[in-house]
C-alpha cells in the first residue's frame, strides 16, 4: 500500500519535485485510523504538510478505507514531538562509543532504539541540504564562512575555539553548523580521522539536561557531553533566564575546552550583547573566535537564488531573481520559501516562470513585504519630478508651480502611508491637517479631469510602491 501511495505521488507531482521534497519520506506506522509518515528534518515536515498534506490524505483513503488522517512528523522515534530525538552523537569510524542518554522524553518511556548507529542519528539531526557546498559565499558571510571551514578542518585549533557565530535569524548560522557538522562525520578528507560530534538547539540541550535531572541520570548526561570531540550548541541566547542549564552548559564548556576540544555556538547577537547571560560565560564565549553574519545584500540574495534555482533545475528568469531579491530583504528563508513556491507551481501546472506569474503567486508574500515608504521619499520622489527644491515641500511658498507638487506629495502620504493627516501636516512644515484634507480632495478632483496629471501621479506611486 505504501509503495502504491508513493508511486501514485510521484506521478502525480512529476520526478523533480518528488524527489525535492518527498524522497525521504518514510513510513511510520498504522495506529487505529491514523497512519504517520516522517521526514527527517522540521522544514520538510511542514513543506510536506502544507503543499502534499491532502493529497497524501486523499491517496491513503483510495488506499485503505481504515484510515482516516495522515500524521505527518519529523524523524524517527515513537512519540516525537521534535524535542524527544536521541542525543545526536556521530561518530564515523567504528570506535565503540557510549550509548545515546536517555532522554526521559520519550512519549511513553519506552527503551529508545538502544543500539541504534550515532552516526545515524547525528545524519537525522542534520538538514542533507545545509553543506558548504551549498553555502553562497559573498560580502556579508564570507569571513564567518572561512572560520566555519577552518574549523571543520581543523577542529580545535587555537584562536578558533570556541566558535561564535551569531546574526540575525534566516542569515545562514545553522547552515553553517550543519556543513561543519558535516563535513567532519562524512565522507570527506577527514573521513578517516574519528572525530565524535553533537550538535544541538540549546533549548534540547535544556530539554536533555532537565530530563537528565528528573531520570536521576545527570552523570551520564555529563559524561556523554563531554566524552564528544565537538560541541555545538545553536541558538543559544534561548538559554538566557536559564539559570541551572546556562550552569551546567558552561561546566560542559570549560571541561571540554580544557581537554582541547571544539566547541562552536551560535547566537542572534554577539557575546557581549547576550545581556542576561552570566558574565563569566559571556567572557569565555568571546575569548575564541566570534564571527558575525550580517544581513545579506542585494548581490548576495540574487546569488543565493541563482544557486538555487540551478540546483533546482528549474529555468528561472534573471529578471524574477532579482525582483525577489529586491523585495525579500530580510530573511533568506523567506526568499527560499518564496522562489521554492514559484518552482513547485511551475513544476505542477507546467507552466514558465514569469514575471506576471511570479507577481500571481507570491501575491501574499510580496504583500508582506511591501516596502514601507516614507514621507521623506514621497517628498523626494516628487521633488525630482517635478524639478523643485526639497525644502519647498514645507517652505511658505505658494507658487503654482511649488504648491502643486507639494499637495501631490501631500496626497501620495496619505495614499501609501498610515499616517494621519496631522502627521502628514507636520512634515510638510508643520502645516494644518485641513490643509492636507483639502489637497487629498484637490489632487483627486484634478486628476479626474486632467488624464496627463493623472498619469503623472500614478507614475509617481507605481515608482514609489516598487
Ligand atoms: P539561521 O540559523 O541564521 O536563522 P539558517 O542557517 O537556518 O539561518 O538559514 C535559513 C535558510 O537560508 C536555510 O535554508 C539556509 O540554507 C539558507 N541560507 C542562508 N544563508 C545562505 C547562503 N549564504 N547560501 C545558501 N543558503 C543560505
Ligand atoms: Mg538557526
Amino acid at each position: 500500500q505504501w509503495n502504491r501511495v508513493r508511486s501514485r505521488l510521484q506521478s502525480e507531482v512529476g520526478e523533480v519535485e518528488y524527489r525535492t521534497w518527498l524522497r525521504q519520506m518514510t513510513l511510520g506506522g498504522l495506529d487505529g485510523d491514523e497512519i504517520t509518515v516522517r521526514l527527517p528534518t522540521r522544514f520538510l515536515r511542514d513543506w510536506v504538510r502544507t503543499h502534499y498534506g491532502d493529497r497524501l490524505n486523499a491517496l491513503w483513503q483510495s488506499e485503505n478505507r481504515r484510515v482516516r488522517r495522515v500524521d505527518i512528523r519529523v524523524g524517527g522515534n515513537a512519540g516525537d514531538d521534535g524535542l524527544a530525538e536521541p542525543l545526536v552523537v556521530g561518530e564515523p569510524i567504528g570506535e565503540p562509543i557510549a550509548e545515546p542518554i536517555p532522554s526521559g522524553l520519550a512519549a511513553s518511556g519506552q527503551p529508545q532504539a538502544a543500539h541504534a548507529d550515532p552516526r545515524a542519528e547525528l545524519a537525522a539531526a542534520l538538514d542533507p541540504r545545509f553543506t558548504f557546498d551549498s553555502f553562497v559565499v559573498g560580502k556579508p558571510n564570507e569571513f564567518a564562512y572561512a572560520c566555519a571551514r577552518r574549523v571543520a578542518e581543523k577542529p580545535a585549533s587555537v584562536g578558533f575555539n570556541p566558535l561564535f557565530l551569531y546574526g540575525g535569524v534566516g542569515l545562514g548560522k545553522t547552515h553553517l553548523m550543519h556543513a561543519i557538522a558535516w563535513e567532519l562525520t562524512g565522507d570527506g578528507p577527514r573521513g578517516s580521522v574519528p572525530v565524535s560530534v553533537a550538535y544541538m538547539s540549546a533549548e534540547k540541550f535544556m530539554y536533555r539536561f532537565i530530563a537528565a535531572i528528573r531520570n536521576q541520570s545527570t552523570m551520564e548526561f555529563k559524561e556523554q557531553l563531554r566524552s564528544v570531540d565537538v560541541l555545538m550548541i545553536d541558538d543559544l541566547q534561548f538559554l538566557i533566564g536559564k539559570d541551572a542549564t546556562q550552569e551546567e552548559f558552561f561546566h560542559t564548556f570549560n571541561a571540554l575546552v580544557d581537554a582541547g576540544k571544539q566547541i562552536v555556538v551560535s547566537a542572534d547577537k554577539s557575546p557581549s550583547d547576550l545581556s542576561g547571560l552570566e558574565e563569566r560565560v559571556r567572557t569565555r564565549l568571546g575569548c575564541g573566535m566570534v564571527a558575525d553574519l550580517h544581513a545579506t545584500t542585494f548581490e548576495l540574495r540574487v546569488s543565493i537564488l541563482e544557486a538555487k534555482a540551478a540546483r533546482a533545475g528549474v529555468p528561472v528568469p534573471p529578471k524574477v531573481l532579482e525582483f525577489l531579491a529586491h523585495k525579500i530583504t530580510s530573511n533568506v528563508r523567506e526568499l527560499e520559501g518564496a522562489l521554492n513556491r514559484l518552482i513547485a507551481h511551475a513544476n505542477l501546472f507546467g507552466r514558465t516562470i514569469t514575471l506576471e506569474s511570479t507577481q500571481e503567486v507570491l501575491h501574499d508574500i510580496l504583500k508582506a513585504h511591501d516596502r514601507r515608504v516614507t514621507i521623506e521619499e514621497i517628498q523626494r520622489k516628487v521633488a525630482e519630478h517635478w524639478n523643485i527644491r526639497l525644502t519647498d515641500m514645507s517652505s511658505a511658498r505658494r507658487a503654482r508651480n511649488v504648491a502643486r507638487p507639494r499637495q501631490v506629495a501631500m496626497y501620495l502620504a496619505k495614499q501609501l502611508t498610515s499616517r494621519s493627516l496631522p502627521e502628514i501636516g507636520r512634515k510638510f512644515g508643520n502645516r494644518d491637517h485641513t490643509t492636507v484634507m483639502h489637497a487629498v480632495q484637490r489632487v483627486a478632483e484634478l486628476m479626474e479631469r486632467d488624464a496627463s496629471f493623472a498619469e503623472d501621479v500614478e507614475l509617481l506611486r507605481r515608482m514609489l510602491e516598487s
